[in-house]
This record gives C-alpha cells, structure tokens and sequence, in this order.
C-alpha cells in the first residue's frame, strides 16, 4: 500500500526506533507511548487490520506471537504485560495497517477505557 504508514515504516522510508526484525515482520516502539514499554508489532505486508486475516496468515500471526514473547522477555515484563490491537472505529483503530500493541512496566486496570 502506497499510503499507507506502517508500510512506510517497514519499508524504511520512515524512521522508526525498530527493536525487531525478520524477513515478515517489525517491531518498533511507538511514537506516544502509553506505558514504560509500548512497542508495536506488525506484519510487514499491508493486512488492515485483524478483521481481514485469513487461514493463509498463520505463518506471520505465529511469528508475531514469537516477537512479542520475546520483546516481553527482553524488555524485562516479569510481572507480566497486555497485548492489544484494535479494529475499527470504535475500538480507537487510527492506522489501519494490522499492528499489535506490546504494553508493560506498570500495572493496568480493567476494563480499558
Ligand atoms: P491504534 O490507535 O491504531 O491502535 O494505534 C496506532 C498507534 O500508532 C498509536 O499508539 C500511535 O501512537 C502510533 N503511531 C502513530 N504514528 C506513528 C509513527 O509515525 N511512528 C510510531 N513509532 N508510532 C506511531
Ligand atoms: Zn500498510
């Protein structure tokens, strides 16, 4: 996708503090970080969001599964972390390139906001 943010991330062509990478996917910390580690993990192939995966994606959701188990360990997430991504409108989705946010370093309440 040509206009796409996340794609222009993935492809380089916009900075990003990257902490991840492999042939699929990236993950970089983001811009108004919500808690002491706030990195988001995507697919680098345009997918919008997790409404238009299909049982063809199992290769990339296993590989972002790995990343974030390996960011929370890496980034020190003993007491434990959330992960999040939004769909749509009313969830609070604003880029609409499939990305899964890897939150810890302080405690969270439910429900969220
Ligand atoms: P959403 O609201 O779609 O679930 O999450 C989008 C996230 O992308 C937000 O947390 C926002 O701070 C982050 N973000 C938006 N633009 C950029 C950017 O240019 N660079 C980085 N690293 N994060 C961004
Ligand atoms: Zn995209």
């Amino acid at each position: 996708m040509t206009d796409c943010l996340f794609c222009k991330i993935a492809a380089k062509e916009i900075e990003a503090d990257v902490v991840h990478e492999t042939e699929d996917v990236i993950a970089f910390r983001d811009i108004n970080a919500q808690a002491p580690t706030h990195i988001l993990v995507i697919p680098k192939r345009h997918i919008a969001s997790a409404a238009d995966l299909t049982n063809d994606d199992g290769h990339v959701l296993s590989e972002i599964f790995a990343a974030l188990a390996s960011l929370a360990r890496s980034e020190g997430l003993d007491g434990g972390h959330r992960i999040v991504t939004n769909v749509g409108a009313d969830a609070g989705q604003t880029v609409h390139h499939l990305h899964l946010h890897l939150l810890g370093g302080r405690p969270m309440s439910w429900p969220p906001g």
